[in-house]
């Protein structure tokens, strides 16, 4: 226990850090956002290319000092998406869990590439925090996302259960857990017994203040719509057990948006043997991979200015 409120203590503290050394570099480079508006305009302007040669030649409007607020702000919320650190779960001496024929190790490293693929073919810069059997502790992972400056963090997992009639497609995010299931599946990915996880929830009713949670819901939501109807759409028969929070340790200390992924039970029959199909993982993966270019969509969208 005490192990863990230094854990927590330590991510608070970095988390705090975070924030200032990202208003220290704004401090210190109030340009850069107003550089990554007008590249984001050139974007947004590229349609009008089609119009006829006199709306062409209109000179790009100037940047305003309004928008370069908005754009430092954006780049401070970490509102731009372009790097994407991949978490395949667990991994060496962590086999995560085994059933039916299948390891969760081996499931996750298999669904990290092809998501990996399928985010590259949307334009998407793919990062891993593992390409092999290597065993990572759960803070390295989200570390490894902030020391890549990645702009999400997605870990890949999948589910088991001592009840084998549980199946069906989750997708988390970090907050306290609002139901006994969700508990449990924390409890077993942070391998920790089920009462850490009650006084986990007292520590992070802090820690939320200062991470990423309406965003990562945000994710979590388009995640698990774009899965969904990948699958839906191919007509293939996905229980939605939906998106949930819960505090898994894997996703404390991102300084980015984070989600966790459960992509079905291995300990079902029926979704374990839709997890040896290659053909469903690839409808899974593309339509994470679709969910997530939503959320950009989305948030460019909905950007302030
Ligand atoms: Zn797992």
């Amino acid at each position: 226990m005490r192990d863990i409120l230094l854990f927590f203590l330590a991510s608070i503290l970095s988390i705090g850090l975070c924030a200032s050394e990202l208003e220290a570099a704004q401090r210190q480079n109030p340009k850069a956002g107003a550089q990554g508006k007008a590249a984001s305009s050139a974007r947004k302007a590229k349609p009008a290319a089609q119009k006829p040669a006199a709306a062409q030649k209109q000179p790009p409007p100037p940047v305003s000092d309004a928008d370069q607020k908005t754009n430092a702000v954006l780049k401070q919320l970490g509102l731009t998406v372009q790097t994407i650190m991949i978490d395949a779960g667990h991994g060496g001496k962590d086999p995560g869990a085994q059933a039916f024929g299948l390891t969760e190790k081996n499931f996750t490293l298999d669904m990290a590439r092809r998501v990996g693929d399928s985010l590259r073919k949307k334009g998407f810069t793919v990062i891993f925090t593992r390409s092999g059997n290597n065993y990572l502790s759960l803070q390295e992972r989200p570390d490894a996302a902030n020391a890549k400056k990645a702009d999400l963090f997605i870990s890949i997992h999948a589910n088991a259960n001592p009840n084998p009639a549980r199946r069906g497609l989750e997708t988390y995010y970090l907050s306290e857990a609002k139901s006994n299931d969700a508990v449990t599946v924390a409890a077993r990915e942070n391998g920790v017994p089920v009462q850490e996880i009650s006084d986990l929830q007292f520590i992070l009713t802090d820690l939320m203040l200062s991470s990423k949670v309406k965003e990562s819901r945000h994710l979590a939501e388009c995640a698990h719509k774009g899965i969904l109807g990948s699958l839906r759409k191919a007509r293939v028969s996905v229980l939605d057990n939906g998106v949930r929070a819960a505090p898994f340790y894997v996703l404390v200390g991102a300084r980015m948006p984070a989600i966790l992924v459960e992509f079905g039970y291995i300990s079902n029959k029926d979704d374990a043997a839709n997890l040896k199909r290659d053909s469903y993982l690839q409808k899974q993966s593309d339509g994470l991979a679709e969910g997530i270019l939503q959320y950009k969509k989305e948030l460019a969208a909905n950007a302030p200015g």
